[in-house]
């Protein structure tokens, strides 16, 4: 089990945010720091998993999920072309230990592998 983070409190509404997608297992809000003009956060409701390595393992068909909602708000909020962004691990870049994916979107036109 993960540590509580702050998207455990996301998920438990103990902390309000945009819900832009919800399904029974997988729940999407804006990146409150956006680093492309679309900039969502598609997340497991689930708190077990901290890296997609171990949702892969565990939960496969709830990481396809999540892909499946990234890839639909990609259409709803820009042109459908995204980026997918999973850091894992504090010196990737990761901060939050509770499995996301960012989903950048709109017009990212630079051409590092980067979220920003
Ligand atoms: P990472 O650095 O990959 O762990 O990404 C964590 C992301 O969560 C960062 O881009 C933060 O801006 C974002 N974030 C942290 N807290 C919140 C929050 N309460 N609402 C929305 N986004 C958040």
């Amino acid at each position: 089990m993960a540590a509580e983070t702050v998207f455990g409190k996301i998920v438990s509404g103990e902390i309000p945010v945009e819900v832009l997608a919800e399904t029974d297992r997988v729940l999407a809000f804006p990146d409150m720091s956006p680093q492309a003009p679309v900039h969502i956060l598609v997340i497991p409701k689930s708190t077990a998993y901290e890296n997609v390595a171990e949702l892969a393992a565990a939960e496969p068909e709830t990481l396809a999920e999540m892909i499946s909602v990234a890839n639909d708000l990609a259409k709803e909020h820009a042109n459908g072309d995204y980026r997918l962004v999973f850091n894992s691990g504090a010196t990737a870049g990761q901060t939050v230990f509770h499995v996301h994916a960012h989903v950048l979107a709109g017009n990212l036109e630079e051409r590092s592998l980067g979220a920003s």
